[in-house]
């Protein structure tokens, strides 16, 4: 055991190293690139798959002859080539328990554009109080939320906008008329959710069906005035151009994105000078918490099977007997 080692593509935290040392000592990589990774895999028999920029693809697979587990801290795993995992019978191990942080911060996102908190902000330090008698905040209570796909975030998102009184739309192919009742969600369609919503929410992973799903047409059917937050993907909305348009002409009244087309995204784009813009840097699921579940998660399941057991989260449960 003594010569194997764990490999980390990115740094990461005390947590993990802790739980994964009792198994093999952690060496966390210089470097993301794939030359860096490829030259750290002769001994390497766990790989954790920290960081955005560090793909897992196939080479890297094929080329760590002891690997028998990898590890991606958080719910996403489009960065590790899953299909060259499970022909090397490789389990993936993931950590979809960060859920409640996204959830709370598209609610974040929501609640800082309904109540125009940073133009408010500017309204007190810039010394315009008198400006306050030029506009109202807006309202949760009495409007409709409208939550395209109700996963684990999306349903969290509805658990916390009840307590406001408002009506909740919600849009999921597999979800039934019944789940969504004991979500007090109401279903209907795309279509309808994006006609009838004040504010709408996505929280659809991205792939071929939801690569743009949010585009100029689907933004021409929302109310007019509408608020849209996107926590999940970036690529689910069309790109930048669309929603500073929407807000220029006035069809959205404020955008919040935790998440862009491409990360980092061009800062210099005119929506990121417009003040009913708030965004976050793609850090809205890693919250103190959040990581320190992640990283239990994972790092315990990534033990568990290099201990020769099933782990509890697992990509593609059909490499185990
Ligand atoms: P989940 O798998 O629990 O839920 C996704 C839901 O979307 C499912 O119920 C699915 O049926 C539904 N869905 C799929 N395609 C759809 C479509 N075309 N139209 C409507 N609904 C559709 O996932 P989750 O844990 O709720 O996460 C949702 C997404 O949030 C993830 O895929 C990820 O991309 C994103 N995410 C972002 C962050 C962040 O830091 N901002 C963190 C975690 C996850």
């Amino acid at each position: 055991m003594v010569h194997q080692r764990i490999l980390s593509a990115a740094p990461i935290d005390r947590i993990p190293i802790e739980i994964l040392e009792k198994v093999a000592p952690v060496e966390i990589s210089p470097g993301t690139d794939e030359a860096t990774l490829l030259g750290l895999l002769d001994r390497t028999i766990a790989i954790v798959a920290r960081g955005v920029e560090a793909r897992i693809n196939a080479r890297i697979i094929e080329a760590a002859p002891e690997l028998r587990v990898i590890g991606r801290p958080g719910a996403g795993y489009d960065t590790v080539d899953i299909a060259a995992a499970t022909r090397r019978k490789i389990p993936v191990v993931y950590a979809p328990v960060s859920g409640f942080a996204v959830s709370e911060g598209a609610m974040a996102l929501l609640l800082t554009l309904v109540k125009k908190i940073p133009f408010c902000d500017g309204v007190v330090k810039g010394g315009l109080w008198q400006r306050r008698y030029e506009f109202s905040t807006g309202d949760m209570a009495e409007h409709t939320l409208g939550i395209i796909g109700l996963g684990r975030i999306g349903a969290g998102l509805a658990r916390l906008a009840q307590p406001f009184g408002m009506t909740i739309l919600g849009y999921d192919p597999v979800v039934t008329r019944e789940q969504a009742e004991e979500m007090a969600v109401t279903l209907v369609t795309l279509d309808e959710l994006l006609q009838k919503s004040d504010y709408v929410s996505i929280h659809v992973p991205l792939n071929e069906q939801t690569t743009g799903l949010i585009n100029r047409q689907r933004i021409a059917q929302m109310k007019q005035g509408a608020i849209l937050i996107n926590t999940a993907r970036g690529g689910i909305v069309e790109n930048l151009d669309v929603l500073a348009e929407a807000l220029e002409s006035g069809q959205l009244s404020a955008v919040g994105l935790d998440v862009f087309p491409t990360e980092p995204p061009d800062s210099s784009h005119r929506l990121f000078r417009d003040p009913r813009f708030v965004c976050a840097p793609h850090m809205l699921g890693v919250s103190t918490l959040a990581m320190e579940r992640i990283y239990r998660s994972m790092a315990t399941d990534m033990v568990t099977v290099l201990r020769g057991e099933r782990p509890k989260f697992c990509v593609n449960p059909e490499v185990f007997p």
